[in-house]
């Protein structure tokens, strides 16, 4: 999980420990790593933008684009970029996850909470990819 903002920043007065576990893991990783920050907010930046964009572009793509060759490759461009840009932040939320979790007294318990908050994320970063392979498909 992650603020608006998505720049991993730890949540004050969160009530669940798990969630608390899972922010401070990101403060963890992100320590004294200034260029991991700035790369990591750049992709959460055109990951946002992808995710939140994919649908409409997809579908403008598919009815401005009449050539089916370039068409099909200007899709698969858009789910590199996509893919690339969602994998470190994937990346990044199960990495937080893990620390989370290792340091967690009561694992199993917070693993259910945790995981399916991953799984939202791999869920999201998977629906753009998702919209522009099907746009080559309708
Ligand atoms: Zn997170």
């Amino acid at each position: 999980m992650s603020n608006a903002e998505g720049r991993g920043s730890v949540v004050v007065g969160e009530p669940n420990s798990a969630i608390l576990g899972h922010e401070l893991g990101h403060a963890e990783n992100l320590e004294d790593a200034s260029y991991y920050k700035t790369f990591l907010g750049a992709a959460r930046s055109v990951a946002n933008i992808a995710n939140s964009l994919a649908i409409p572009a997809a579908l403008a793509i598919r009815l401005l684009m009449d050539d089916a060759k370039s068409r099909n490759q200007v899709l698969n461009l858009m789910t590199g970029i996509t893919a690339a840009a969602n994998a470190p932040v994937l990346t990044e939320e199960l990495g937080a996850t893990l620390n989370a979790l290792k340091r967690s007294d009561n694992k199993l318990e917070d693993l259910k909470t945790l995981g399916p908050a991953f799984l939202s994320h791999v869920a999201s970063s998977a629906l753009p990819i998702a919209s522009f392979q099907m746009a080559r498909l309708i």
